[in-house]
């Protein structure tokens, strides 16, 4: 077997005792004689991961009993849809701080069902940074931010205080990876194909009091009250990715939390960025102070050049480090599963890439 160092920005990297647990339990789960794949949703024993699952990563972000941890499905741009459905008041206002394509995405959404507000953008500067002067309006409904922007590889240094305004944050790229107050926030969501686990299942964690404003006009399955209710078992929910994602939560959980794993994340981030700003060969796009733990944007000064790097990093068992095809170059997302020795592999290639091609 030969696992390679896998830089892609998601689906990512698993942590690889997750992956041998999976495989363990794969065809005889506890001695159910079954797959978890294989089961009732509706099952006790399938009951007790679901809950567990929940339980360990309310544990391990310390979410208050005021928040609904739900597991949906339809990605995290399907939220894009379901926030504004049940979100919106009388005024139907967003104010959002668009800093980036994931943004893009969710403000033309928006504009579907809206009047959005965009209070600050860092699109004059390609996206290189977070804004930090804003003012959010006294009527929006609430503002929405990406709190790790995946494709432009930045992160907010700070959480804007919205004040009684809810704060929705698109946390798709970088939850689990460091610690953060959750009452910061009305609602957080996240795709599960980076720090979480296999893609096709979505975590929303919202603030109680912010379920069951949406209007009749909204269809029963896109209700967070439904969901809610129905502890996630409205439905079938993706039980595979749910089960998997727990083993996630569990290997965290035992690593030492949010904290340990913020430790080695900062630790990983910051060989990566000391070699960049040394080299004379490759830079990064970004504004140091914004620089995301979890997605780093690097460049040479030519395209051919970052192709060859690209092709010759493969052979070395460093895959997917092309960068998104809006923005070239190259992007290395070391995201939790990431070791540290795969971020020094890459280091020590790129030192030797760089003596090659002076
Ligand atoms: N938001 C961010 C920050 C992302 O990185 C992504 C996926 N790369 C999305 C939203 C969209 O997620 P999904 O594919 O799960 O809809």
């Amino acid at each position: 077997m030969s696992r390679v160092y896998n830089f892609s920005a998601g689906p990512s990297m698993l942590p690889e005792p997750v992956l041998k647990k999976a495989a363990e339990e794969m065809l005889d789960y506890k001695g159910s004689g079954m797959s978890v794949m294989e089961m009732s949703h509706r099952s006790g024993i399938y009951m007790e991961i679901h809950e567990r699952a929940e339980a360990t990563l309310r544990k391990l972000m310390n979410i208050p009993d005021n928040y609904s941890v739900l597991f949906l499905q339809g990605g995290a741009s399907q939220q894009f849809a379901m926030i504004p459905m049940n979100l919106l008041g009388q005024n139907r206002k967003i104010d959002f701080i668009h800093t980036g394509n994931w943004t893009k995405k969710a403000i033309d959404e928006a504009k579907v069902q809206a009047t959005v507000n965009i209070v600050a953008s860092s699109e004059d500067k390609n996206f290189s940074y977070i804004p930090e002067d804003y003012q959010f309006s006294p009527d929006a409904d609430y503002v929405h931010i990406c709190t790790n922007n995946t494709i432009e590889g930045t992160k907010y240094p700070s959480i804007p205080d919205t004040g009684n305004i809810p704060l929705v944050a698109d946390m798709s790229s970088n939850i689990l990876s460091e610690e953060i107050d959750v009452t910061k926030f009305g609602l957080i969501f996240a795709g599960a194909q980076k720090n979480l686990g296999p893609s096709g299942v979505t975590v929303v964690i919202i603030r109680k009091d912010l379920i069951g404003k949406h209007s009749d006009q909204v269809p029963v399955i896109f209700r967070y009250a439904t969901h809610d209710k129905e502890k996630s078992l409205y439905n079938t929910p993706p039980c595979y990715s749910i089960y998997t994602a727990g083993l996630v939560f569990e290997y965290v959980e035992q690593l030492g939390g949010v904290k340990a794993i913020e430790a080695i994340n900062r630790e990983k981030a910051g060989i990566l960025y000391d070699f960049i700003d040394e080299s004379s060969l490759f830079s990064s796009p970004v504004d140091k102070r914004y620089r995301s733990l979890m997605n780093i944007p690097f460049l040479t000064q030519s395209n051919d050049l970052n192709k060859k790097f690209i092709a010759e990093a493969e052979k070395e068992g460093l895959v997917t480090l092309a960068g998104h095809r809006s923005v070239g170059g190259m992007r290395a997302s070391i995201y939790n599963a990431m070791p540290v020795e795969g971020v020094k592999k890459l280091v020590e290639f790129m030192k030797k890439f760089e003596m090659a091609n002076k």
